[in-house]
């Protein structure tokens, strides 16, 4: 109690009928179910509901082993032209001396990112058709797959083409003004002072022609020969949920979420005529549930604090975080707790590998650790913090994660974010009698559970 006040949480469920005066309908279901312990006992109600209707789509196998990103920006919307197409290989060369296996191409577009949107153009100043698609082949003949970032949320509202007849595809809200989204502010003085930005209005994805736009221009981007598009920013609709106009063909109200759907569909039916399925990757930018049945592998941030209820709910999931910092060993570890694949990103993803090399060498070396023990770290399933206890000093410690392979061994990743080494105790559920290896060192040693993980690092006690 605060002053007399109940402190407390309120839920309140609401259900929106979608209908208008002398309409009727069924509504969907909507069941809550309320559950006694942690989170992890809410997410088990949930993992068992998504199991009874989710279908795993197709992937190219490559992205479900352990393997590493680079994000490559060559272009802003401030006409910061960095790499022309025909450089590309040239940069793509620390990528393949450092077994990075992937580099998501960010910029290539015309205007670059986040202008002009949705556009699949070339742009002519950074070169030809031709020299992207070359630069594409030849990046890929040196053993890196290239990624486009491709993005069918916005229309941007500073070009010709929206005011001319795109703005008659936005969304728009209960009185036929199109949503609006106030668009990003990046690197130049003018546009951080909001002068020169590119604001957005977000697609109405269940309007005929903005899907059949966002189509076409995916399926001529597939003529550039890449291995996959990453969907940048596929969760959102900028604060937008529900289309109210009457010309667009649908009953008004409709969902944005269920334009998804038809999107992703329409997406999926393209590849699956050609290049295929298992040759091309979906990739999207932290997709909900329903579009995890099109984008075959989640991108996102993660900060402090982080919970990897995702990842406990998904274990197998490829998911992706990025890695930013210049000796980012706090965010590789968290790669390493939470089975995420490192995406390379050194100045904001503008930068080459090797302006980055402390991140980079250990980056390395949480990957060859997860290689090396791959039936403990990556083909086993995420348990989070259930099966195994970790104490320091006696007391509850916080930063480890706990990996059960199909045979019902566990392996305990422990991470210290301190800048010196801290002494842990580890007690695994079941058979005693344990070994530890960390990215240091790949050999495994007896362990007793009693364990040094030095300052930045990490260890993995696996049991015998
Ligand atoms: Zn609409």
């Amino acid at each position: 109690m605060i002053d007399g006040h109940p402190s407390r949480i309120v839920l309140g469920a609401v259900h929106f009928p979608f209908l208008n005066a002398g309409e009727s309908g069924t509504l969907s279901e909507v069941v809550l179910s309320p559950y006694v312990g942690d989170w992890h006992n809410g997410v088990d109600i949930y993992r068992a509901w998504k199991a009874t209707w989710f279908t795993i789509p197709p992937s190219p196998a490559w992205v479900r082993v352990v393997h590493s990103w680079q994000q490559l920006q060559i272009n802003s919307s401030e006409d910061d032209l960095r790499t022309p197409y025909r450089d590309l290989p040239r940069r793509a060369e620390e990528a393949v001396k450092n077994g990075v296996s992937v580099i998501q191409l960010v910029g290539w577009n015309k205007g670059g990112q986040d202008r002009g949107n949705p556009t699949d153009e070339i742009d002519p100043r950074l070169g030809s058709a031709e020299d992207l698609r070359n630069s594409i082949a030849t990046i890929q003949k040196m053993g890196v797959h290239v990624v486009l970032f491709q993005k069918y949320t916005w229309a941007d509202i500073t070009t010709d083409a929206y005011k001319s007849a795109l703005h008659a595809e936005m969304a728009t809200d209960l009185y036929g003004i199109p949503y609006q989204h106030p668009g990003y502010q990046y690197q130049t003085p003018s546009q951080l002072n909001g002068m020169n930005v590119r604001r957005f209005a977000p697609g109405c994805t269940n309007d005929q022609r903005w899907l059949d736009l966002s189509a076409r221009q995916f399926r001529d981007s597939l003529n550039f020969g890449a291995a996959g598009m990453l969907y940048d920013e596929v969760f959102h609709h900028g604060g937008a949920y529900y289309c109210f106009s009457s010309t667009h063909g649908h009953h008004s109200p409709t969902s944005l979420w269920s334009g998804d759907q038809r999107l992703g569909s329409l997406f999926r039916d393209i590849v699956r005529k050609s290049p295929g399925e298992d040759k091309f990757l979906f990739a999207g930018e932290d997709p909900y549930d329903l579009e995890e049945q099109t984008y075959s592998l989640s991108y996102f941030r993660i900060s402090p604090r982080h919970i990897a209820a995702e990842r406990y709910a998904s274990p197998f999931r490829p998911m992706m975080i990025a890695v930013s910092g210049f000796d980012d060993r706090e965010t590789i570890n968290r790669a390493l707790l939470d089975r995420y694949i490192i995406s390379y990103e050194p100045f904001r993803f503008k930068g080459d590998l090797n302006d980055f090399e402390l991140t980079l060498d250990y980056g390395k070396r949480v990957d060859a650790l997860r290689t090396k023990y791959k039936k403990y770290l990556w083909d086993a399933e995420f348990r989070d913090t259930l099966g195994a206890i970790v104490t320091r000093a006696g007391k509850p410690y916080a930063d480890y994660s706990v990996f059960r392979t199909a045979g019902g061994k566990h392996a305990v990743v422990l991470v210290n974010d301190e800048r010196q080494p801290v002494t842990l105790t580890v007690k695994i559920e079941g058979k005693q009698g344990y070994v530890e290896v960390s990215p240091e060192s790949l050999g495994a040693r007896v362990s007793t559970g009693h364990v040094k993980v030095g300052a930045r690092s990490a260890v993995v006690v696996i049991q015998n």
